[in-house]
């Protein structure tokens, strides 16, 4: 299926005012981040008005053997071309189920192209357009520090009796660990169920890397208590933590967050509600707890598009997560009123560095032959990321 809409926000639309910060962000690229460094290739210029006519006949002329994933909050100039949308696990999944098309181009961030390597045939080779697409959460949770934290564990005696639960959102390295040590993957609708499954196996989870998304669905969904979770910073001699403290939680959440959904204040809900009488609340589960339990609905990014998509019309939401994705829902549901849930502008920069003048780039390379932006995972963190992505598939649901 290819996508052809670009669409324009409804007239009721009101745009966000831009923020001088998110703005400059994404200026510079981070060569010790799990994302790389700039994209080495003449890129065409952004003025080019023949771009979508140079994408849409590289595209055409590859054919079957290139397949286009488009996340959610990826740029409509982009999500315009690709063969399907979805979050990070949907697309690894229907990239693993079109063997016949040897590059996947993944129009999403750095951890998601890797996870796409992973579950992928060796012949497919996935391609990220611009390298310095990374996340910044995925960023929070380094390889030697996660070492070092459950050093800390061991330590004190509890590494055997902890079980790593990981979020997609994070490099595959981090996935690597948690599949060598009995633990799992969750992505943001299955969190419920993958920490109720850690539970099981062990006494407490060490949740990596969004402390936000592991604190809402234990307080929120297992009914656990704020008390139950500590927050350990990586930055801190034993993650700021006594070893009490570490025995005694039940969730150890590691000091990460999304840099979008962080944003989001309970002064934002407040405000919104003040603004649009009888509105609904729905939010990300990577926003802050604060944010969460001042929402009216709380859900991952399929679950905000199912529950608006089912929304009656005539319906006012208010919504916090990506700003791509929030204003796509406006443009497709026109008889709902919806909101971005700041008023402020709220795009994920890292996402947005994949621009139409990336993708022409990367598409118009494989057509002339020139494979470019290759993201691989070596064999044996590939397996071990496997593992954990395989406990995750067995769990209910999966
Ligand atoms: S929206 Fe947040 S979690 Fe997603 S890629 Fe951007 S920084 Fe990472």
């Amino acid at each position: 299926m290819t996508s052809t809409t670009h669409n324009e926000p409804p007239s009721g639309w009101v745009e966000p005012e831009p923020s001088p910060l998110l703005l400059l962000l994404g200026q510079a690229s981070d060569t010790s981040s799990e994302r790389g460094v700039d994209c080495p290739g003449a890129l065409p210029a952004p003025s080019d008005p023949d771009l979508v006519a140079r994408a849409t006949r590289a595209k055409e002329a590859l054919g079957e053997r290139v397949f286009v994933l488009g996340h959610h909050y990826q740029r409509d100039e982009v999500v315009q071309f690709a063969d399907v949308t979805g979050d990070s696990f949907k697309l690894a999944r229907e990239a693993a189920a079109r063997p016949e098309a040897g590059f996947i181009v993944f129009c999403g961030v750095h951890f998601m192209a890797e996870s796409a390597d992973i579950l992928t045939q060796d012949h497919q080779k996935v391609v990220l357009p611009d390298l310095a697409a990374g996340c910044s959460m995925a960023d929070m949770a380094g390889i030697d520090q996660v070492e070092d934290a459950w050093q800390t564990l061991e330590e004190v005696g509890i590494a055997d009796s902890t079980i790593p639960v990981t979020y997609m959102n994070s490099t595959a390295a981090i996935k690597a660990f948690t599949g060598r040590n009995r633990g799992t993957i969750c992505t943001s609708s299955n969190a419920e169920t993958s920490l109720k499954w850690a539970f099981e196996q062990g006494e407490r989870v060490l949740f990596l890397p969004d402390q936000h998304l592991g604190r809402n669905t234990a307080v929120m969904k297992l009914g656990l208590s704020l008390e139950d979770c500590v927050v350990f910073d990586p930055r801190k001699p034993g993650g700021g933590l006594t070893p009490e403290q570490l025995r005694d939680a039940r969730m150890i959440l590691w000091r990460g967050h999304c840099s979008v959904h962080g944003r989001f204040t309970p002064q934002n809900v407040d405000d919104v509600r003040e603004r649009i009488p009888g509105v609904n609340v729905i939010v990300h589960p990577e926003c802050r707890n604060e944010v969460a339990v001042k929402a009216d609905a709380i859900g991952s990014t399929e679950g905000i598009i199912k529950t608006i998509a089912a929304a009656e019309s005539g319906s006012a939401w208010a919504v916090g997560t990506e700003l791509n994705l929030v204003k796509r829902l406006a443009s497709q549901f026109p008889d709902k009123r919806i909101s971005f849930l700041d008023k402020t502008v709220c795009y994920c920069s890292t996402m947005n560095r994949i621009d139409l003048p990336h993708f022409t780039w990367a598409m118009e390379s494989l057509a002339e032959g020139r494979l470019v932006n290759q993201i691989t995972v070596d064999p044996d963190t590939a397996h071990w990321a496997r593992v954990a992505l395989d406990r995750m598939l067995a769990l209910p649901g999966g």
